[in-house]
């Protein structure tokens, strides 16, 4: 049996195949998700959906509570005009990202990516049928995108531009006159800018920009996996321009029919409720880049402040042979080239794991022998 190109060509991530090497004692670092629970009041908002019997499909878009509430969202944090109707739920940021794509690339379109990016961008725009582009985000830039080097890149193939800030594998957080340009270029070249949000919360110090309110060729991207240690939900939404809403509606209708009845219901709570644990998991978040940042220094790494995510993006020069010398003392890390060609002389630390954990991990880190 053959299975198709398109997707034959997609490298399961290279982050999951470090799962596979977890051992028992491993302490890993590879994970992309928070270490810490979900908020209680979320958990028992849950508890009374259920009991309350809310166990069926809900509308293709999501329940209306939790699109208005989205709406007011997007509108007071974000300065994006977006009414329920333009508003979709979805699988988690990822389901938001699949059903984008396959609404609107054509075979061979061309979609440029952040790389190093997030895994799944690539994958989405492979599966849709388009050829990803690669725009090197450089560390003397701070993994920024940066809109005069995204210009270079743009062919008459051209159909849309992914950005993510605050960015993962790197930390990167876009400057307000950077979304600004890529907003503009989006507009100029008449190109869909897809913009991941989900670490919008998880920054430091800097302020978070959307490109959707400078443009109305964006869909903007988000989630509830990252602010509110939610991953396990799956839950997750998107606003897209209105002549693009009923087709990516097809896309996701027909793949999972709606989000997960109870995961609504926890996303509002999430919405609604004191957002007092967010604040207290980014400045733990904080806490811990400070102290791997400093430690990687000292050991004479080069590594770059990010500001935003939970992760750091050091250079080293033989990066497979670290992890591989780290794995051998129960560290799990990411190669860097997992999340691009551009990733090549990097490795990625997942600072969502205990402050303890990390200091265990910097002690072995610094007794290699490299
Ligand atoms: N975008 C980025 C940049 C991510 O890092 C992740 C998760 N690792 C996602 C999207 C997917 O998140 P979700 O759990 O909402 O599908």
């Amino acid at each position: 049996m053959k299975p198709a190109e398109r997707v034959k060509s997609i490298d399961l991530s290279g982050i999951r195949k470090m799962f596979d090497m977890v051992g028992e004692n491993s302490i890993n670092l590879a994970l992309g998700e928070p270490d810490f629970d979900t908020p209680i009041h979320i958990r028992e908002a849950v508890k009374e959906a259920l009991d309350e019997g809310f166990t069926h499909y809900t509308s293709n878009m999501g329940i209306i509570e939790l699109r208005e509430a989205l709406s007011h969202k997007l509108k007071n944090e974000n300065h994006i005009e977006a009414s329920p109707e333009s508003i979709i739920v979805t699988t988690g940021a990822s389901g938001a990202l699949y059903s984008s794509t396959n609404a609107f690339i054509e075979e061979g379109d061309e979609v440029i990516i952040p790389d190093p990016g997030f895994v799944a961008y690539d994958a989405c725009v492979k599966i849709s049928g388009g050829k990803s582009v690669p725009a090197h985000l450089k560390d003397e830039n701070d993994f920024r995108l940066l809109p005069e080097d995204l210009l270079e890149l743009i062919t008459p193939r051209t159909k849309a531009i992914i950005m993510n800030s605050p960015g993962n594998p790197t930390g990167g957080v876009l400057e307000k006159d950077d979304v600004k340009g890529l907003a503009d270029i989006a507009d100029d070249h008449d190109l869909i800018l897809i913009s991941d949000e989900i670490y919008e919360k998880i920054i430091y110090g800097k302020k978070h920009y959307s490109p959707a309110r400078y443009s109305d060729n964006v869909i903007t991207i988000n989630g509830f996996s990252k602010t509110y240690a939610m991953t396990g939900f799956r839950i997750g939404y998107l606003t897209a321009p209105p002549e693009l809403v009923e087709d990516i509606l097809k896309v996701h209708q027909y793949t999972v029919t709606c989000a997960t009845s109870l995961s609504q219901k926890a996303a509002l709570a999430a919405l609604q409720g004191p957002q007092d644990e967010v604040r207290e998991m980014v400045s733990e978040f904080k806490r811990r880049r400070n102290m791997v940042v400093e430690r990687l220094r000292d050991m004479g790494i080069k590594c770059n402040l990010p500001h935003g995510a939970f992760y750091v993006f050091p250079s080293i020069e033989n990066p497979e042979k670290l992890v591989e010398k780290a794995l051998e003392k129960d560290v799990v890390l990411v190669p860097g080239n997992s999340f691009g060609k551009y990733g090549e002389g990097h490795f990625r630390i997942s600072y969502a794991a205990s402050f303890h954990d990390l200091e265990k991990s910097m002690d072995r880190l610094e007794s290699l022998d490299l």
